[in-house]
């Protein structure tokens, strides 16, 4: 298969500052050594708790943030080591959904108008042209050309939802990067997002990089999930691997929580963390994720665990439990 992303020790430092003098006190290690690869046409979740730094891993691929260190390459570019000139035509490559489209979408333009200005900007379509192609990704996305004409704030949140996917769709990228996208809309709604993004993705072999907290959404919509703790990738793998079969002891905590019908998994006990995620500033020594751990040992204060390859590309970074 086809590559159409690699990250490479991915690294995205804050500096913290401090007093008068603003002089820097210490970093906030956001992304702290994140790698993994993306083939075409396939979609990776990326799961954790809030500030674990999947939304910084994000932004730093489309390069909204610059890296501290690390390499991202899309389709053999490095793009963290490019001019703003040359990422120019990479940035049609890769495009971003946010999760509130209300806040992404520019109150004074119609939808039309929404859709219509990345075909603009990138010199892909004028006049007449540009009306028929806008129509079509109108219809792709399940609205009606008729609805062109109208505002952001005259659509429901799952329509502008739509109209953000149309505006990303535009200019044909290979990769979109959704953050949250169906996280503020209802569970219906979100249905059927999540069935219009994978309708659009058999037709055309997007990637996606599905970023969320919600691991049922990510169930359905992910070839593979990517579970992250304080800036690490702590366990990968094959969907299925990682909710019948995860090593991880932070990936088996969050998948306690999740709600599954499946009567087979009715019996197993729901694991509770104590404590809260330290802060990415001052993370714990050895293992991140020691301070909360159920097994932790002595090891894993000192210690850091390298993630360690499995079969099938299923990885787990923990000193006590072995990938498959
Ligand atoms: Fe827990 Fe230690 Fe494994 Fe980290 S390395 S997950 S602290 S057992
Ligand atoms: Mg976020």
């Amino acid at each position: 298969s086809i590559t159409a992303l690699s990250v490479r020790d991915l690294r995205t430092y804050f500096p913290i500052r401090r007093g008068v003098f603003n002089r820097v006190v210490g970093h906030v290690r956001a992304v702290d050594g994140v790698s993994f690869d993306l083939a075409q046409g396939e979609t990776l979740g990326v799961v954790g708790e809030s500030g674990c730094g999947k939304s910084t891993v994000g932004k730093t691929i489309l390069r909204l943030l610059n890296p501290t260190s690390g390499q991202v390459i899309v389709h053999g570019n490095d793009v963290t080591s490019i001019s703003e000139g040359a990422l120019r035509p990479l940035r049609r490559e890769m495009q971003m959904v946010f999760q509130d489209p209300y806040a992404s979408l520019n109150p004074r333009m119609t939808m039309g108008q929404i859709v219509a200005e990345p075909l603009s900007t990138h010199h892909l379509a004028s006049g007449n042209d540009l009306v028929d192609r806008v129509a079509e990704l109108f219809l792709k996305v399940g609205l009606r050309p008729e609805q062109m004409n109208k505002f952001p704030h005259q659509f429901s949140g799952g329509q502008r939802q739509r109209v953000a996917i149309a505006r990303a769709l535009a200019v044909s990228p290979r990769l979109i990067i959704c953050d949250e996208p169906v996280s503020a809309l209802d569970i219906s709604i979100q249905a059927q997002i999540i069935n219009l993004m994978m309708d659009i993705q058999a037709e055309g072999g997007l990637s996606y990089l599905f970023i969320s907290h919600d691991l049922a959404v990510v169930e359905t919509i992910s070839d593979r999930i990517a579970v992250m703790y304080l800036g690490k990738i702590v366990e990968i793998g094959r969907t299925r691997e990682i909710y019948q079969n995860c090593k991880h002891p932070y990936t088996e905590a969050l998948m306690s929580a999740v709600p599954i019908p499946d009567p087979v998994k009715k019996g197993r006990q729901r694991i509770i963390l104590t404590g809260d995620v330290p802060s990415p500033s001052n993370p714990p020594p050895g293992c991140a994720f020691h301070t909360r751990c159920p097994i932790a040992k002595e090891r894993c204060r000192e210690e850091t665990p390298a993630l360690r390859q499995g079969v099938g590309g299923h990885a787990v970074a923990c000193h006590f439990r072995d990938p498959p």
